[in-house]
């Protein structure tokens, strides 16, 4: 069974995420969602929040799995048997620092694979942190976020 690791903040997940997971789990038996826990980062979700986003977010979706770790992500995953770990990557802003991670985690345990994707053009500019602004501001997010998530930052921003 060859399985991949998707790591991430995810607060909160949005299409971006989703397109490259929904494409790397078909080149895998089956992928895992991991929630980073850390708690140096402020987040506007709750870890168990953004875990039930997540779960939502997938369902009907068999092959594709969602959990939570901390510690280095490179012993998550083999710990879990993965082969392999999967990152966005949108600009050539986003490559430097995800290749300095992935020599890293080459460095930590040469078991594991760092792989990369491009997401679909329309999210190319999509980030957790602009779905976050512009929903706190009353504007419409519904075509970069599922239902779940839209609802779930109407329900923190009006509060
Ligand atoms: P981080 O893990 O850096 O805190 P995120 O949780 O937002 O950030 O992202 C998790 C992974 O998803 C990272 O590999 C990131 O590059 C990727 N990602 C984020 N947004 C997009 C997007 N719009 N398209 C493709 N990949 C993305």
């Amino acid at each position: 069974m060859r399985k991949i690791l998707y790591p991430g903040t995810f607060d909160p997940i949005h299409n971006g995420h989703i397109d490259i997971a929904s494409r790397a789990a078909e080149l895998f038996d089956e992928l895992e969602f991991v929630v980073a826990l850390n708690p140096d980062k402020e987040t506007l979700f709750s870890i168990k929040k953004r875990i039930k986003l997540i779960k939502e977010s997938v369902i009907g979706k068999e092959n594709i799995k969602v959990n939570f770790f901390h510690g280095l992500v490179v012993d998550y995953a083999s710990t879990k048997g993965h082969c392999a770990i999967i990152r966005g990557l949108r600009h050539v802003s986003d490559f430097e620092f995800e290749f300095q991670m992935a020599m890293m985690n080459f460095h930590l345990n040469k078991t594991i694979t760092s792989i990369f994707m491009m997401p679909d053009e329309k999210y190319i500019h999509l980030n957790s942190s602009v779905v976050k602004d512009v929903s706190k501001n009353g504007g419409d997010v519904s075509a970069f976020v599922p239902p779940c998530v839209q609802k779930a930052l109407f329900t923190k921003f009006s509060k």
